[in-house]
């Protein structure tokens, strides 16, 4: 059994939580939202009344935040985790975040004598209720050998990706992959309706055919060959558009810190700003699909 502190106890970060009391750690949480922190109690978590309590709790402290910014906020400064987490423990962040933010933090930690971890997760809040996540994880190797067993109580693949920032790229490369996949399989869905060919053909063919690929096979943007796929209700999310469009934003950011030419995910990052400008933002983003076929969002 562990110490932990989790800090961020929104859609993720509560089953995330959760998952770590049900393995028998003992768990204290904050959130800015006071009826997050007391739902945690009703798992049989601690509330603290402040990030920098959580922090002293633990012998690990977890984080599950926003963005970047959340992540600077809670972790520097007097009253930061840097400052009031214990001589020794280990730090780990499993936000989605940008690399930069990533490795500035981690070095703090460094200097306070603290191991920290990035470890982003994949597989969605699903994943997080089931605690089947996926852990893209970057840091040094023996701080990883020390977390791992703790991931293991929120996730079903664990990879050290290497140093840090490493986890945070293998995440914005993965959604910059997905994102553009989705849109293609989208394009393909609606030229076939345009041509007259059942959705349902079309998906009994590709699925088998080269263009075969999660975001058709796992997640079909159209109602009907994937039951279990957020198109079949409407759209309701799932993984939002926003946060794709986030993810998708922090891919081009670390395109223009590199040089890397990156210009479908330049597109797909328009098209995802549309339709969030359009009101699709809290939709899932296989959503997009509205778009392509050109009706606007519902919600
Ligand atoms: P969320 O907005 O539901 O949860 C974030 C939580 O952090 C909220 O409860 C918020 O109140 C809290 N918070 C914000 N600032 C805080 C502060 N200063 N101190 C304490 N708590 C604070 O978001 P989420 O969906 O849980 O996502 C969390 C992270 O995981 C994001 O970076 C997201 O990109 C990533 N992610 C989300 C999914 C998903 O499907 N939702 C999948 C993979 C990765």
């Amino acid at each position: 059994m562990a110490t932990i502190g989790f800090i961020g106890l929104g859609n993720m970060g509560a089953p995330m939580a959760a998952n770590l009391l049900k393995a028998q750690h003992r768990v204290t949480g904050f959130d800015v939202v006071a009826s997050a922190v007391e739902a945690l109690g009703e798992h049989g978590g601690h509330a603290a009344g402040n990030a920098a309590e959580a922090a002293a709790a633990g012998d690990i402290v977890i984080t599950m935040l926003p963005a970047g910014p959340q992540v600077r906020a809670v972790y520097l400064g007097p009253d930061g985790i840097i400052a009031r987490a214990k001589p020794g423990a280990l730090l780990i962040d499993c936000s989605t975040i940008d690399v930069e933010t990533a490795r500035a933090v981690a070095l703090a930690a460094k200097q306070k004598g603290l191991q920290m971890l990035d470890a982003p997760v994949s597989g969605g809040t699903i994943g997080a209720d089931a605690g089947t996540l996926t852990f893209m994880v970057g840091g040094a190797a023996d701080a990883f050998a020390r977390a791992e067993p703790i991931l293991q109580a929120m996730g079903r693949t664990i990879v050290h990706a290497g140093e840090s920032g490493a986890g945070q790229t293998a995440k914005i490369c993965n959604n910059m992959i997905l994102a553009a996949s989705m849109i293609g399989v989208c394009e393909g869905f609606a030229l076939a309706e345009k041509l007259g060919l059942p959705a349902q053909t079309l998906f009994d063919i590709c699925s088998k055919s080269t263009s075969q690929c999660w975001a058709m096979t796992g997640y079909c943007p159209v109602p009907g060959p994937v039951p279990a796929a957020p198109s079949n209700r409407d759209y309701a999310a799932g993984f939002t558009a926003a946060n794709m469009l986030k993810d998708l934003r922090l891919a081009q950011q670390a395109a223009g810190s590199t040089a890397a030419a990156m210009p479908l995910a330049a597109v797909a990052a328009n098209l995802y700003q549309i339709f969030v400008d359009s009101g699709g933002g809290s939709l899932d983003f296989s959503g997009i699909m509205q778009l392509i076929r050109g009706h606007g969002p519902k919600s």
